[in-house]
């Protein structure tokens, strides 16, 4: 449980924020992150940053175990002790609908297939992607859950 004065040494506090929660607070050993730029990585000590994200898929590391989160547009502040994602948009891989994720890239193709206005075409495009990447992150949740009871 992290404290006021920090995590515990040796661990990272990640905080995932959107407009409406705290969506997680949690002491993990690593971040991966989808910066604009690129994913990035951060361990305890790094330093100071801060950037953009696209839409991407967040990673956090806690002893073995690895979590994934969907995590659409925002910010990211990364201090040797703590990383604070500021998300547009975010989900646990758990919190994930996978029959709604499907749904949107069927919808999705289906409107590139047809076509449209260069901005009709420009939001189906970013709904697929949101949508593919909901479902991929669902995907490999449920694979966990599958390999943990095998
Ligand atoms: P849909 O086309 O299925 O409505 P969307 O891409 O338009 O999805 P967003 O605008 O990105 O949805 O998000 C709106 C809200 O719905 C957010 O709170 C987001 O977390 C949630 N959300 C969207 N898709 C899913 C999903 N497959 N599972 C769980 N929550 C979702």
């Amino acid at each position: 449980m992290a404290s006021v004065t920090g995590p515990s040494p040796g661990k990272i506090l990640l905080e995932v924020v959107t407009p409406d929660h705290l969506l997680l607070s949690k002491e993990v050993d690593y971040v991966s992150a989808p910066g604009s730029e690129g994913d990035f990585g951060v361990l305890p000590g790094h330093c100071h940053f801060l950037t953009t994200l696209r839409i991407g898929e967040l990673q956090f590391r806690v002893g073995e175990k690895i979590e994934y989160m969907s995590v659409l547009w925002g910010f990211v502040e990364v201090t040797p002790t703590k990383v604070t994602v500021l998300a547009e948009v975010a989900e646990k891989a758990e919190d994930i609908d996978v029959d709604r994720a499907e749904a949107a890239v069927r919808r999705a193709e289906e409107q590139l297939e047809r076509g449209g206005l260069p901005s009709e075409v420009e939001e189906a495009r970013v709904s697929l992607e949101k949508a593919r990447l909901r479902k991929k992150i669902a995907d490999r949740h449920r694979q966990q859950g599958r390999q943990r009871v095998s």
